[in-house]
């Protein structure tokens, strides 16, 4: 494709086959197209590499890709390489001589983008290799990997600010999905970005459908939930490898294609896994957090967790996994007290100090609040991030069904009177017990009858007092001591609550039936569902580009995403210029891929009018 120069709108459409820019994108290409340095945060899928690729093309030089994940260079490069683009990695799995040939490429001038890591970067003979070539522009991506406080802080990234020394008629681009306030200060000042634009695009991702539920009998409700994605890839997080192990197992007896990820396995069977995901359709991968760190699959339909993840934080980048491709996903969690108690636990044994501590309580209980939300968690979520979103979003569960709430107050008085009164030694059992006045040998032990809390509260179910603890509990009243055996005592914030000085409005627990809408078709055109009649060509389509994939030793979504093989089936293009119009076909796959997709589409004519109009 080198030096056509064609403008940034042109290459989006010819080699991407895209008709538009998404929000961002094009404000930031035109500022590093005219050579400013710029800080780009973008939501996970949001698409930032577009960012950095297409200023690569339209300006003379190679575009420089820093990114830390060998993994994802190879899977972008391929990918690139398909849409005609001249594209390269250099690292440590690269044979010597196609090194040399890269190298040589590089000095010719006739690479569009060349990707490394820090490490490989940073050596003296690359920066002397680069010192000799056109550049066109640096993009750092994961560009908080610079910052100490981030959580994915890695020393060589301190030393990109020498790209400023050697560099500096070259544009730098800091590129990341994850900076607050404090992190993007220092990733402008670690890598002395000149007088830097900073674009900071919404966190929403409107195709993501956000819901909670209450842990009842996990193993089945996470089997319901794959049933209604049943050969679809996802994600499904627990936090012990054990869990992950029993995981897998399960859903494989269920029919699913589901594989274990953990840092226990042997490295070469996790890479197995990991190849599976990618490559094949309809994997679903059971994992430990160790799975997702630049996995940069388009096509993951949901992300489940069936255990509560650390913070808000790592529960945006988990479920930001699903739906790059804009199109409906689902991010799906099930939580209850085990799992709030346990979380605290870890907490109080890790070995950080005190004030890491205090801000690892911090984000726990920010976690907890936003599980317990009455109203759109999706605003909240996007409140966290210091967006200021609209009330309600219409696509998470709390909006497709809102919970009723009541005042709890009282309730929860008798509640912790009664966690004072038994000596604030017991765990929830037998608290319950006492608070229903049941006659059990722990209670005639301990002469607990005698207590005046004893059968208060007769009118309430043991479920309805363990959902009324598990609240006080994530809203930071009452404490459940790890060390010992989970014995329930008051926080110090409950004294307010016990003398009625404070309200508390509390979930009702329903036991949700799932509701039965179909993931959001609001914010974005992804209203075309594959009805019955279509279904033979969908399937035909899959298995073609899961054949082409295959010859091509690449993932099937870089032959067509998904959303391009529903547009065949909507549209039905019966000749190559009509398949160029459709969204995700570039010149470069059309010449590769248009005539086998064209035959398989032939093999399918439509049957009866009506049976492809799109839902409303
Ligand atoms: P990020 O790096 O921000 O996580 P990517 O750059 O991988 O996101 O983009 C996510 C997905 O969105 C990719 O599949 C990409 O092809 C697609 N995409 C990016 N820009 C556009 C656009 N303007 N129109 C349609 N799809 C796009
Ligand atoms: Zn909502």
């Amino acid at each position: 494709m080198l030096n056509m120069y064609r403008s940034a709108p042109e290459i989006l459409r010819e080699i991407y086959g895209y008709d538009a820019f998404r929000p961002g994108q094009e404000a930031i290409i035109n500022a590093v197209v005219e050579g400013r340095d710029c800080l780009v945060l973008m939501p996970t899928g949001g698409g930032k590499s577009l960012c950095y690729q297409i200023p690569a093309m339209v300006r003379p030089g190679v575009g420089i890709v820093v990114s830390p994940l060998i993994a994802l260079m190879q899977d972008q490069v391929a990918a690139l390489r398909q849409a005609g683009v001249a594209a390269a990695f250099l690292n440590s799995t690269v044979p010597w001589f196609e090194q040399g040939e890269i190298k040589d490429a590089l000095i010719r001038g006739s690479l569009d983008l060349l990707y490394l890591a820090p490490e490989r970067l940073l050596q003296e003979e690359t920066l002397a290799l680069l010192e000799n070539a056109e550049l066109a522009l640096f993009a750092i991506d994961e560009a908080h990997c610079v910052s100490q406080w981030g959580h994915d802080f890695r020393q060589d990234y301190l030393g990109l600010n020498v790209l400023a020394q050697r560099f500096p008629a070259v544009p730098r681009m800091a590129l990341t999905a994850t900076a607050d306030a404090r992190t993007r200060g220092e990733i402008v000042n670690r890598l002395a970005l000149k007088g830097p634009m900073r674009f900071v695009s919404s966190f929403d991702r409107p195709n993501i459908r956000y819901s909670v539920r209450i842990k009842d009998g996990a193993g089945k409700q996470l089997a319901a939930f794959l049933e209604e994605h049943r050969g679809e890839p996802g994600i499904v997080y627990c936090l012990s490898r054990r869990k992950v192990e029993e995981t897998a197992e399960a859903l494989r007896a269920l029919g699913h294609d589901a594989l274990p990820y953990h840092a226990g396995m042997a490295s070469a069977q996790r890479a197995t896994h990991q190849m599976r995901f990618l490559r094949q359709d309809g994997v679903v991968i059971v994992a430990t957090v160790a799975f997702g760190m630049g996995i940069d699959k388009p096509d993951v339909r949901f992300v489940a967790h069936v255990d509560l993840p650390k913070s808000v934080e790592a529960y945006y980048q988990e479920t930001g996994r699903a739906g790059r491709d804009g199109e409906p996903a689902e991010a799906w969690m099930v939580y209850g007290l085990q799992d709030v108690v346990r979380l605290r636990q870890m907490v109080e044994q890790s070995a950080a100090d005190d004030q890491h501590k205090r801000i690892e309580r911090s984000k726990l209980d920010a976690l907890l609040g936003w599980c317990e939300v009455t109203a759109c968690r999706r605003a909240a979520l996007l409140r966290y991030f210091g967006d200021e979103p609209p009330a309600e979003c219409g696509n998470c569960d709390v909006c497709l069904a809102p919970p009723k709430t009541w005042d709890g107050t009282v309730e929860a008085q008798k509640l912790m009177s009664c966690i004072v009164r038994t000596g604030q030694r017991f765990g929830a059992a037998h608290v319950i017990d006492v608070l229903r006045g049941r006659d059990t040998p722990k209670v005639r032990q301990h002469r607990h009858a005698e207590l005046s809390t004893f059968g208060i509260g007769a009118d309430l179910t043991d479920t309805q007092w363990r959902s009324l603890l598990r609240q006080l509990v994530a809203r930071g009243y009452v404490d459940s001591d790890p060390g010992r055996y989970g014995a329930l005592t008051l926080a110090r914030s409950a004294r307010p609550l016990l003398r009625g000085e404070v309200a508390v409005t509390l979930r009702e627990e329903t036991k949700l039936a799932r509701s039965k809408k179909k993931p959001a078709t609001t914010n974005r055109d992804h209203g075309f569902q594959i009805g019955a009649t279509d279904e033979p060509l969908w399937e035909a389509l899959r298995e073609c580009r899961l054949r082409l994939a295959d010859q091509a030793g690449l993932p099937p979504y870089v032959v067509f995403h998904d959303a391009t093989l529903r547009e065949f089936v909507r549209l039905r293009p019966a000749s190559l210029d009509a398949m160029l119009r459709v969204h995700g076909v570039g010149q470069s796959k059309l010449e590769r891929y248009g005539e086998e997709f064209l035959a398989v589409l032939a093999e399918h004519p439509q049957h009866s009018a009506g049976s492809t109009s799109p839902a409303a």
